[in-house]
Formats: C-alpha cells, sequence, structure tokens
C-alpha cells in the first residue's frame, strides 16, 4: 500500500463523519443490546425493512429481560416478514443466556460475545467495537469485499484458510491503538457504509471513495474482480403443496412447524410432498373441492422454492390433522413463513 495504514483509519474515520450513515434508529447509542438487535436483523435484510421492525421490537421487549422473558411464539411473531426465522430462534435464546450466564450483562468483549448463540465473530466484532470501541475488525459480506480491493487480496475468499488471511489484513488496517478508544466506533461504522454505499459489488464509485489512493483493485481497472470467489454454491429447488382450508368467516386453519427442518417452529398451512398427499389426507368428500392454484416461487438463498397452495372452502367443524382454526386478526401477530403470509394476504 503507497500510505500507512494509520491513514487509511484516518480516512475512513473523516469519511463516515460526513458521508456515513449517521441518524440509523440503531445509532448514536452505546446500548448493545440496540446495537445487537440492528445487527441480527440487518443480516440478509435491507436498512429500509429493518427500521420499521426494529422499533416495533423495541416497544415490545425494550431490554434483553423483557426479551429473555417473551414466549418464543411472541418473538417469532415481531420476526414475521424478516424471513430467516433461525435469527429470531438465536436472538431468543441468546438473551436468555444473558440473562442466565452474564447476568443480564452483555459482555464487553469480542471473544466472549462470541460465545452466545446466533453471535459470529463479526457479529461480536461490530458490538465490540461500536459499543465499547474494543480493537476488532468486522468481517462481514461487505468488508470483505472492501478489504479485497483494497488489499488486491486475489485467493479465493470461499476457502476457509483465506478468510483467516482477510481477517488479518482487515485487522492490520484498524486505527492505531492509541486512537481506538477515540476512533473505533466511526472506524467500524466507516466500513460498514464503504461497502454499503461506495464500494459495492457491481460498479463501485471509486472517484468518490476516501481510500481510493491505497487501492491496489482500483489501480487495476478492474475493482469488480475482487473478491475471487471460485466455489459457488449450486442452487437446487424443491416444490412442496399447501393445503389452504379457510372457513366461512376467513379463518384459517394452521399447523405449527417441527422444531428442525424448513420453517422450524412456525406456524403453516399443512405442507405435503406431493398434490396426492394432500388429496390423500382430505376426507373423500372433500377431495373433489380442492382448488389447485398457480404455483409461485419462493427464493431461498441456496434454493428455489416451488409452492404450490390448494385451497378449500371448508366448515370450522372440520380438522385437517394437527393444528387449529386461527381468524384473520391473530394470523396477523403470528410467526409465519414469509410466502405463507404473503398468500394470506392476498
Ligand atoms: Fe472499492 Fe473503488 Fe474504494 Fe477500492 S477505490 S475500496 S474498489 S470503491
Amino acid at each position: 500500500m503507497a500510505t500507512e495504514k494509520s491513514d487509511f483509519a484516518t480516512r475512513v474515520v473523516r469519511w463516515q463523519a460526513q458521508h456515513g450513515r449517521n441518524n440509523l434508529p440503531w445509532q448514536n447509542t452505546r446500548d448493545p443490546y440496540r446495537v445487537w438487535l440492528s445487527e441480527i436483523m440487518l443480516q440478509q435484510t435491507q436498512v429500509v425493512t429493518v427500521k420499521s421492525y426494529f422499533k416495533r421490537f423495541l416497544e415490545r421487549c425494550p431490554d434483553v429481560a423483557s426479551l429473555a422473558a417473551a414466549s418464543q411464539d411472541e418473538v417469532l411473531g415481531l420476526w414475521s416478514g424478516l424471513g430467516y426465522y433461525s435469527r429470531a430462534r438465536n436472538l431468543h435464546r441468546c438473551a436468555q443466556q444473558v440473562m442466565e450466564c452474564h447476568g443480564g450483562v452483555f459482555p464487553r468483549d469480542a471473544a466472549t460475545l462470541a460465545t452466545l448463540p446466533g453471535i459470529g465473530p463479526s457479529t461480536a466484532a461490530a458490538i465490540a467495537s461500536l459499543c465499547f470501541s474494543e480493537r476488532v475488525a468486522i468481517l462481514d459480506a461487505n468488508v470483505k469485499r472492501v478489504v479485497a480491493r483494497v488489499c488486491g487480496f486475489d485467493g479465493d475468499v470461499s476457502v476457509a484458510a483465506n478468510t483467516r488471511v482477510l481477517w488479518e489484513l482487515a485487522t492490520a488496517l484498524l486505527p492505531a491503538r492509541d486512537r481506538a478508544l477515540k476512533e473505533m466506533a466511526r472506524y467500524t461504522q466507516g466500513m460498514m457504509d464503504l461497502g454499503a454505499m461506495v464500494c459495492t459489488p457491481k460498479d463501485p464509485k471509486c472517484s468518490q471513495c476516501p481510500v481510493q489512493q491505497d487501492c491496489v483493485a482500483c489501480k487495476s481497472a478492474d475493482p469488480q474482480r475482487f473478491p475471487v470467489r471460485s466455489r459457488r454454491v449450486k442452487r437446487s429447488s424443491a416444490s412442496v403443496w399447501l393445503l389452504w382450508a379457510k372457513s366461512p368467516c376467513g379463518a384459517v386453519w394452521l399447523t405449527k412447524r417441527p422444531a428442525s427442518g424448513i420453517w422450524a417452529g412456525l406456524h403453516c398451512l399443512p405442507v405435503f410432498d406431493s398434490e396426492a398427499d394432500l388429496r390423500q389426507s382430505l376426507p373423500p368428500d372433500l377431495v373433489d373441492r380442492v382448488q389447485c392454484e398457480a404455483a409461485f416461487v419462493h427464493v431461498l438463498t441456496h434454493k428455489d422454492l416451488h409452492l404450490h397452495p390448494c385451497r378449500i372452502e371448508a366448515s370450522s367443524e372440520l380438522q385437517f390433522g394437527l393444528g387449529r382454526w386461527v381468524a384473520a386478526e391473530d394470523w396477523i401477530g403470528l410467526g409465519l413463513p414469509a410466502p405463507v403470509r404473503k398468500l394470506l394476504e392476498r
């Protein structure tokens, strides 16, 4: 690199103060509960979506004690629509562990934070640096991209050993020890903002970037070449059939999913592997009343899920296996898989 690494950090810090994001609802606080909650919500979810969920979540669970005391159903209900529900289950378990093992106080260092459910090394570093100014590097997908480009790191980042090298490079770029207390929070936010706003996966805005002069990828004229990721996870697809039973007064029949597997622990329409299985589950006089609607695709991280809704109007006297009739005003607050919620909202 052309300049000292302390200059790199200083430029990130200055840029963040002037151009970064400084008024998000989870900023301007050093409360680890709020920072942790936002970090978990922001994994896989856009800022604009997280804003309303964050507010609603805090109204019901303003601190770690209230979250730990809430039921899992309630937590899943608050999360409903955000998807990737393992985050909500871990969030709940983590709150309980903070209460039981840490006296209701979040640990202050990244190493201890990373022992809690759902907190990986990068999230732990984000909480420790944003709240307690610990001098530790984060390495989420955005920051991985910035570091790989700045350092011109051309190792395959899908290989674990190379990710370790990237952590070392990220650590070497941190503010100097004597400035960490003052600069770490803003530096961490600055790296996140750079990755989200300037050093984007496609068409990075190098001319607006505060670290352009250090950046190997920029000088190579093809910054998008970094980070190198040769091993792509293969996409797969699966199909499921959903029994959408509705009573004359608008209630739907919902069942609770098993504790593991797809949509674990959520409330859901009954799920079948085939239309034949679905029809077979019904009393004989109802089989001909099933109306199969057009299938639609729900895109998961590594899988396309083809959903086949099969509607049936049925008396609320009837039962469809394990489950219960749930009135429209009640299922809205339940933890439902995102595509099922969309379907019911039609
Ligand atoms: Fe990314 Fe361009 Fe900045 Fe390099 S100069 S870090 S490629 S935006």
